[in-house]
């Protein structure tokens, strides 16, 4: 039995999106039956993160769900880091000009 078999054996043979790709599934999940691919839920940032999870985390998703979502994983991660180094940037901003007077 495959990965795939086997998720689509638990969650059944359906796109189980929650809309984590953006886009709006009026009947909750997406439920596409079409080119299901075996993918974390909710998706991870990086592709060695996506490949280590664990089998329970999988879900079926179908190819449009799961790389919108992908995406968005990688566009929050992106923007996490950016406003970490925007914080860091602005503390020594602080310590450097705060004893001025
Ligand atoms: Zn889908
Ligand atoms: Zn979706």
């Amino acid at each position: 039995m495959t990965l795939l078999q086997d998720v689509l054996n638990r969650c059944g043979r359906r796109c189980a999106c929650e809309g984590a790709c953006g886009r709006t599934h009026l009947a909750g999940t997406c439920n596409s039956p079409r080119g299901l691919t075996a993918a974390p839920y909710p998706a991870r940032a990086t592709d060695a993160q996506n490949a280590n999870v664990q089998p329970e985390d999988l879900r079926p998703w179908c190819g449009p769900c799961w790389n919108h979502a992908r995406g968005r994983a990688r566009q929050d991660a992106a923007a996490a880091r950016q406003q970490q180094m925007e914080k860091g940037q602005q503390s020594l901003f602080d310590l450097t000009s705060g004893s001025a007077a």
